[in-house]
């Protein structure tokens, strides 16, 4: 795709999100805020082609949004978006919505997931983000890649909890 089509598609995929949040009532009070506290050195990972006003650092090929803790309401990238949310990818691509496992040291609503009661809106909007990026083959690819991680901090995560 073009980087026009790419920040076409970040409009829309933003767009999903501009009303529609984990709980139906503002879960940052349950946390104070936990994953906005961020530091100069931790970051939300860019999805391909992401483009933000926030400052970017690349580590080994990911490329990463850091803000300090702080940012404009329509800054956020699509990693906080869909916090503490992920749209998986299988091999034949299709799109499955889970509580990312990596949020879980830091969001009691990723810890607690099966315990939630969700806004089955917003449920639905992960999934349609992660349709959307599916029909391009890159974020396809990176899809997938992240899929292949959580796999692997899961399998962690119940390897952990197993020797307890
Ligand atoms: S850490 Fe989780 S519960 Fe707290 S504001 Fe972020 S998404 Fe909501
Ligand atoms: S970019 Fe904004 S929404 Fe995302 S962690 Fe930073 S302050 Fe929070």
């Amino acid at each position: 795709m073009t980087r026009e089509e790419y920040a076409r598609l970040y409009e829309k995929l933003y767009r999903l999100f501009d009303n529609a949040t984990p709980l139906r009532q503002d879960c940052g009070v349950l946390c104070g805020g936990a994953c906005c506290r961020g530091d100069e050195d931790t970051g939300m990972r860019l999805f391909p082609h992401e483009e933000t006003p926030l400052r970017v650092v690349e580590t080994e090929g990911a490329r990463f949004a850091v803000c300090g803790g702080t940012c404009r309401r329509e800054d956020r990238p699509l990693s906080c978006r869909i916090f503490p949310f992920f749209p998986t990818a299988d091999e034949r691509g299709r799109v499955r919505v889970i509580a990312d496992p990596r949020a879980g040291s830091v969001c009691p609503l990723a810890r607690h997931s099966e315990e939630v009661a969700f806004d089955p809106r917003f449920l639905r909007r992960v999934k349609k983000a992660g349709k959307l990026l599916a029909r391009d083959a890159e974020s396809l690819a990176f899809l997938k890649e992240i899929t292949r991680e959580i796999e692997e901090v899961s399998a962690l995560n119940d390897l952990l909890r197993r020797e307890k």
